[in-house]
């Protein structure tokens, strides 16, 4: 039995998340309040949610971003819950305080877990010490240029410095040799204070040409942890995922197992709950290293529900709930044949030019195994101050074959008009063959379109 029942939930989201949260919502019995900001008023998650509140202006710091508009609208409308999807106040350890003291569930881990989390190198030690291989590195934070360069010729070069407190990519430095690293750490330093308001910075050994590979983790507040697999998600152009699938093709059942033991260990270690991403990288020798760990829902979480049969947001909100694990879940986790996710961003193909403005037609494909998530519908605009994922459209086929060729004609009956779109770009990295034969790292798109990577 759970210790609550939640009534009402706020989606403190936009875009195809919010739509998703309210799906699970509406499967669950419990009503929903969309928040929005003016860019946003005729968004589906608007159209579809019981109660809408706006909250302020297009710009996310005063609106999506704003703390204090979002726990007025919340005890306005008086939910039970708040739900952040992903990206925005997801891993905001002090929005889940403000949440907690304002007596309403945070749909996710407790704030000092958010925070643990969020401090990477302290992530890096913690799973190190729980035994989840970590690449060679910096204890903690770097103190001075000295140290960095005594480490790094220990661990052999290239290195990377990367910020403590960093998300996007941002903050990463390459240091190939020990000429460069003073003048590299600096600028890492720089753009860490810049971008996240702590200029500390780690070091870790260097992969030329990884894969980028993360497992799936449910965990509730009783101590039960189960993984659902891995996603392969090394398709991406300047760390943005463009396609996600899973089982990734260069994972054997041994090495699941193995990392699924160790992780199992160390999330109930950390009191993490809800839902999270534990992110690795595998090296050429086949090799699995943790990088970090994302504390909510992922974009490409999808293709799990695809090949678990488990519905990741209604397990996030039951277990908020405080109901139980073998409660939630219809069996031991099982994976069963091949998802693929392929993002549709609303960006030219080949140049990756933000492409906004009013979709004049629009069709999604269906037929057997065919998934599409999205937010928009003929004759709306895409505003331009968001994120520009305009669908995700998920397959799911009894193996890796099936699922390229099922995504391939998907893609094909995916009409979207008025606006640029990746579908062609997806087209082309799902014909070529490289891809075909699951051999890759996260250079592909570098390789497959040179001097656009
Ligand atoms: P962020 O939180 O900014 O996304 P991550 O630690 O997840 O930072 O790293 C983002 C991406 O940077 C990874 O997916 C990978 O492509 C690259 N990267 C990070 N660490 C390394 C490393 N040690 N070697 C090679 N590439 C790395």
């Amino acid at each position: 039995m759970p210790s609550v029942r939640f009534k009402k939930i706020l989606i403190a989201n936009r875009g195809e998340i919010a739509v998703r949260i309210i799906c699970a919502c509406r499967e669950l019995g419990i009503e929903t309040v969309a928040v929005y900001s003016e860019a946003d008023r005729y968004s589906s998650h608007v159209r579809f949610a019981d109660q809408a509140i706006c909250i302020g202006p297009a710009k996310s710091a005063r609106s999506y971003l704003d703390i204090a508009s979002i726990i007025s609208a919340a005890e306005i409308t008086n939910v039970d819950a708040i739900h952040p999807g992903y990206g925005f106040l997801s891993e905001n350890a002090g929005f889940a305080e403000v949440c907690e003291a304002s007596h309403l569930h945070f749909i996710g881990p407790k704030p000092a877990v958010i925070r643990l989390m969020g401090v990477k190198e302290r992530a890096r030690a913690f799973m190190r010490e729980m035994g989840v291989p970590v690449l060679p590195g910096s204890p903690g934070v770097l103190s001075t240029a000295e140290e960095a360069l005594e480490l790094a010729e220990k661990i052999g070069y290239p290195v990377i410095l990367k910020a403590s407190a960093g998300g996007g990519g941002r903050g990463m430095r390459v240091v190939t040799q020990a000429e460069d690293l003073p003048g590299l750490y600096a600028q890492a330093q720089t753009e860490a204070g810049a971008a996240f308001a702590s200029a500390d910075v780690y070091l870790e050994k260097y992969i030329g040409a990884p894969r980028h590979i993360e497992f799936q983790i449910l965990a509730d507040e009783h101590g039960n942890v189960e993984i659902l697999g891995e996603r392969e998600c090394s398709i991406q152009r300047r760390h943005q995922k463009l396609l996600e699938e899973s089982p990734s093709p260069a994972v054997t059942d041994g090495l699941r197992a193995e990392i699924s033991g160790v992780l199992r260990k160390a999330i109930a270690a950390a009191g993490y709950t809800n839902a999270g991403t534990v992110e690795f990288l595998m090296d050429e020798t086949g090799k699995l290293y943790f990088i970090e760990v994302n504390a909510r829902v992922q974009v490409e979480h999808p293709v799990t529900e695809f090949v678990t049969g488990i519905d990741i947001v209604k397990s996030q909100i039951r277990i908020a709930q405080g109901e139980r694990l073998p409660d939630i879940l219809p069996g031991p986790v099982e994976l069963r044949g091949h998802s693929i996710e392929c993002r549709i961003n609303a960006e030219n193909p080949e140049t990756f030019v933000p492409s906004p403005g009013r979709i004049t037609g629009f069709h999604v494909p269906g037929g057997i195994g065919v998934r599409v998530d999205t937010w928009v519908y003929t004759d709306c605009v895409i505003p331009p101050f968001y994120d520009s994922l305009v669908a995700k459209l998920i397959v799911h086929g009894c193996d890796r074959a099936e699922a390229i060729d099922r995504m391939r004609r998907a893609l094909g009956m995916f009409i979207v008009e008025g606006i640029h779109t990746s579908i062609p770009l997806q087209q082309k990295i799902l014909a070529d063959e490289d891809f075909r034969a699951g051999r890759f790292d996260t250079n592909f798109i570098k390789r497959f379109m040179p001097g656009k990577g």
